[in-house]
């Protein structure tokens, strides 16, 4: 089996997830489940570092367009949770 396959990382127990929750995982190992030690870490050689918090630094910053869209996704989410939870309160 091909050792860079999907199917061999799987056979191997890994999953696919998000590569800054890869980062983050990492990070949390490194400083034995500590949020606190992964925020002070002083490693600044390691390649994760800019990274550790689970942000990406090098991101380009958002549009007023990707700005009023995530503004607008926001409230969407915010409206159906109420609905959900004047749903539960009714039962
Ligand atoms: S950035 Fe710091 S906490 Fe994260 S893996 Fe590197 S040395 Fe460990």
């Amino acid at each position: 089996m091909d050792r860079n396959s999907r199917e061999y990382a799987e056979s191997m127990g890994h999953e696919k997830k998000n590569l800054m929750r890869v980062i983050r995982d990492k990070c949390t190992d490194c400083c034995c489940g500590s949020y606190k030690e992964i925020d002070a870490c002083a490693s600044v050689a390691c390649a994760l570092w800019p990274y550790r918090n689970g942000d990406n630094p090098f991101r380009a910053p958002l549009s007023e367009k990707q700005m009023e869209n995530a503004r607008q996704r926001g409230e969407v989410m915010r409206a159906a949770r109420e609905n959900l939870q004047d749903a539960d309160s009714d039962e």
